[in-house]
């Protein structure tokens, strides 16, 4: 007899054996505006019953893989840094024994710490960041760390030219002005994805979907929506078409279900893992 616990859809398979280990990171002090992305990797283990593990679009289903769900960090609530240091201590161990780490936000902050452990392991990573908002600044009412600055942070670790915003429409002018010469950033949509993709294709890639980059008529349920963005289908079209390149990490944050009642943004979100779990395994 195995424990009775609730895995994400088709994840059941042991530590061990999995090339893929999935785990939520249900943090988010920081939130600015509306908080509740802590309740996002429950909700869509939970819904994700609804899906099926079977994807059309690539004909292979989350069974054919060897994914672990471990569930979900214990993380100090209100100690972003010790938070931080947690999630980059989980995804070095999964790293270092050959696996992939997979993570569930959570506001978008945890994603610093698991690109700190990619980072250290893999010389010349490339993030691919998929957000409505630039996530560049330098501070945020004088925190560093903050769901604000977090691909500034990750900037400090990488530099120039790295990292490859997609779908960006919201920011402040310094973020904007200050993106021009340091990171690849795309504005309103992710046609660029084919030669960002050229571009990365030597190099280990993260890739990071903040879930509001989808329009928040189709996704409402996240803490920060912002009108005029990318469909679903645009976004995971995106996402197969890195199937190739070589995924060292990815996660998907932001997800806030309780701010969309239909359940339509959770069953999104476990519609777009299970496609991301099966096309990058
Ligand atoms: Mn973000
Ligand atoms: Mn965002």
């Amino acid at each position: 007899m195995g424990p009775n616990v609730q895995t994400f859809i088709g994840c059941e398979s042991s530590y061990d054996e999995a090339d893929v280990v999935l785990f939520g990171a249900p943090f988010d002090s920081t939130a600015s505006y509306r908080p509740g992305t802590r309740f996002a990797s429950s909700a869509i283990r939970s819904e994700s019953f609804g899906i099926e593990t079977y994807s059309p679009y690539q004909r292979a289903a989350l069974e054919d893989f060897k994914i672990f769900d471990g569930g979900d960090l214990d993380l100090p609530f209100g100690n972003a840094a010790r938070v931080l240091d947690t999630i980059e201590a989980f995804c070095g161990k999964v790293h270092d024994e050959g696996k992939l780490p997979v993570m569930i936000g959570g506001e978008h902050l945890v994603t610093f710490g698991a690109v700190r452990a990619a980072a250290s392991r893999y010389q010349d990573l490339r993030v691919m960041h998929f957000d409505a908002h630039c996530d560049l600044r330098r501070d945020y009412m004088g925190e560093s760390l903050s769901h604000a600055t977090v691909m500034r942070r990750v900037w400090d670790l990488l530099g120039d030219g790295r990292i490859y915003q997609f779908g960006i429409r919201s920011g402040a002018r310094e973020e904007f002005e200050w993106a021009v010469s340091h990171v690849r950033t795309e504005l309103y949509t992710i046609r660029s994805i084919d030669s960002c993709a050229e571009a990365a294709c030597r190099y280990p890639v993260y890739i990071t979907v903040d879930m509001d980059v989808i329009d928040p008529a189709e996704f409402p349920g996240t803490g920060t929506p912002e009108a005029g963005g990318v469909s679903f289908k645009d976004l995971l079209d995106a996402l197969l078409s890195l199937k190739g390149l070589d995924i060292v990490g990815f996660d998907i944050c932001e997800l806030a279900p309780h701010y969309d009642s239909s359940g339509v943004s959770t069953a999104m979100a476990c519609k777009l893992l299970r496609e991301m779990l099966i096309a990058y395994s």
